[in-house]
């Protein structure tokens, strides 16, 4: 039987590389190493809701058809659109988000990724202040003080900590959790929190004001402090400055918390500001907590082919950016996509109502290889072999390195990377016939 070493997780940004997993009779009967959410990943797969065949919505319910049949219907919605949205794209292959770039330029259509919803500030803080960063194998071998800033790997990235973070040990970090300070700061008592040294509890939407406080501070201007910023004792916000300055090395991984509360990139564009301040004093970096196993890789391709990292309109003939403007869920609010593709993400499920409201309106292809909330508002649903699984393909981690995953067992699925080539080549077909 064979049991194949080094695998890839392919479901959250950390993308453990080190699984091994056991297969018979082309099913996955063992996994070792992985965390929960990535051993439900690799041996829940064929208990999951899965897309069985390619459908197209007829008479309102969906109805089995071939994969030819569904990639020349939804070649004919993209040809028909005028304003088409495609989004997802960050549960998948690099090479699947490179073609899916070049057929958002065949269709003069809008492309936007979950970061755009998730870590997309961080991507406009990182343009405007730069992003000082490290690899995690740096950090494990290194960092002395971890700091987690509105995150909480504990639940989202459960091997994090023991892989490249807090409890890992490395070359200059042998005690492992012994030898390093962990820091947390959230506005509620996470599960992540309740394992740190220090907890520092703000009020909700006050990122801001605590780095600029501790920037203020170790930049020699205590003075203009207030006896309480962000809901913390001027004592404690002088505290937590002399730790992050007197550490040999520090990182701040930063979550949701802090990209999507109030103040938005100008948190991400603080935080690089302090690394920058604090890299007067030591050395310290940061490391956005990326979900999507590949959201990254999505920032990474886009960025090499468009010059933008997401919501990029190819409208005009040329790619044109303006988050605010060209993110899906800004288009979809404004009622203005006649068509959707929605691809390795679920739009149904996480953008707000009106946005939803309007998906349900138009003709939406959806590419996925699990059903969810999208697949009801779908016209046309194309099934997927799951990549890290049944494909290969290249991904990058939160830290943006480029790990290659295996294909484990055979699939009668289409990937894809096959399914955007087809429907590319579709599209220009029937272009040509018009
Ligand atoms: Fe998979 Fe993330 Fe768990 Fe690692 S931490 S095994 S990548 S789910």
């Amino acid at each position: 039987m064979p049991v194949i070493k080094d695998a890839v997780c392919s479901l959250c940004g950390s993308l453990c590389d080190d699984i091994t997993v056991t297969v018979e009779d082309n099913k996955i009967t063992k996994v070792e190493n992985a965390c929960i959410l990535g051993h439900s990943k690799f041996v829940g797969m064929f208990e999951h809701d899965r897309i069985e065949t390619p459908m197209i919505r007829k008479g309102g319910e969906l109805v089995p058809v071939s994969y030819e049949e569904a990639i020349e219907a939804a070649a004919k919605i993209l040809v028909n659109s005028r304003r088409t949205l495609s989004y997802g794209w960050c549960s998948t292959s690099c090479e699947t988000v490179g073609g899916a770039i070049q057929l958002a330029e065949e269709t003069g259509s809008v492309i936007d990724s979950t970061a755009n919803v998730c870590h997309g500030p961080s991507a406009l803080a990182a343009q405007e202040k730069g992003s000082p960063s490290a690899s995690l194998g740096e950090i494990k071998n290194r960092a002395d003080l971890i700091v987690f800033w509105g995150c909480n790997p504990v639940h989202a990235h459960p091997r994090h900590m023991s892989r490249y973070s807090s409890f890992s040990k490395g070359f200059f970090t042998e005690k492992g959790r012994k030898g390093r300070k962990m820091i947390v700061v959230d506005v509620r008592k996470t599960d992540t929190a309740k394992l740190a040294d220090k907890y520092v509890e703000i009020d909700q939407g006050s990122d801001f004001l605590l780095v600029t406080a501790l920037r203020s501070i170790i930049n020699g201007h205590e003075d203009v402090i207030p006896e309480t910023v962000a809901g913390i004792s001027k004592a404690e916000v002088l505290e937590l400055a002399e730790t992050l300055k007197n550490a040999k090395f520090v990182c701040i991984f930063f979550g949701m918390g802090v990209t999507q509360s109030r103040s938005k990139y100008k948190n991400g564009d603080a935080m690089s500001s302090l690394i920058s301040d604090l890299n007067q004093h030591t050395k310290a970096v940061m490391i956005g907590m990326r979900g999507h196993y590949n959201v990254t890789g999505f920032g990474q391709v886009a960025t090499w082919e468009t010059g933008f990292p997401m919501a990029i309109d190819f409208a005009r003939g040329y790619p044109y950016y303006n988050p605010g403007e060209t993110g899906a869920n800004d288009l979809l609010v404004r009622g203005e996509p006649d068509a959707a593709i929605i691809a390795a993400a679920d739009a149904g499920a996480h953008f707000p109502q009106k946005a939803v409201r309007h998906l349900a309106r138009i003709p939406v292809i959806q590419i996925d290889p699990y059903a969810n909330p999208t697949t009801e508002i779908a016209d046309v649903v194309i099934p997927s072999a799951i990549v890290g699984i049944e494909a290969e393909g290249t991904a990058y981690r939160m830290d943006a390195i480029s790990l290659r995953m295996k294909k484990l067992i055979d699939t009668k699925f289409k990937t894809d990377e096959e399914i955007v080539k087809d429907l590319t080549a579709k599209v220009r077909e029937l272009k040509r016939g018009a």
